[in-house]
């Protein structure tokens, strides 16, 4: 069993990979997952509380972006596109970073993270210096105000991913 600890500050123990273990349900997050369907699962960053602060994974466990079909990559940047349109609309954000790393032994995964303004007030550069936009998160948000803000997003992402289409045909899972 290996461990980690998640965005309310728990310890979650999970078999080989995360991202696999997430997929097959062998463990729950306490915001649980905003959206899943066939291909992908979207939630909350397990270990940040960040307001709006998502990663969507493809099911299969894959490293790279090339080792998607055409086809599931197109579904992940329309998924994104989405979760970026209900994030602005109901005014978590306006401007987001898309964050993927190829990384060895590590399964593949998106992170959408909304540019706060308090991370402007820490520093110009927020991908360069995204270590003190963790730290600041996890020294200052862990509490329970914010947390139920996190679950609050989560309800709107759950409710309003179900309007997606994707090349025209309903994916809902
Ligand atoms: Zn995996």
């Amino acid at each position: 069993m290996e461990k980690m600890i998640n965005c309310f500050n728990e310890e979650v123990e999970f078999d080989g990979c995360p991202g696999c273990a997430f997929a097959n349900h062998h463990f729950e997050l306490p915001c649980g997952m905003a959206y899943e369907n066939e291909n992908f699962t979207l939630a909350q960053d397990w270990e940040l509380p960040i307001q709006g602060f998502m990663v969507l994974a493809p099911k299969k466990h894959i490293e790279k972006l090339n080792e998607f079909t055409d086809s599931e990559r197109n579904e992940m940047f329309e998924m994104v596109n989405k979760i970026i349109i209900i994030l602005r609309e109901v005014k978590i954000c306006d401007k987001f970073n898309i964050i993927f790393e190829e990384k060895e032994n590590r399964h593949f995964h998106v992170w959408i993270m909304p540019r706060h303004d308090w991370m402007k007030k820490l520093t110009d550069d927020i991908i360069g210096n995204i270590d003190v936009i963790f730290e600041y998160a996890k020294s200052n948000f862990r509490n329970e105000e914010n947390y139920k803000k996190i679950n609050e997003i989560t309800s709107i992402i759950k409710k309003d991913m179900k309007k997606i289409t994707i090349n025209g045909r309903d994916i809902n899972g």
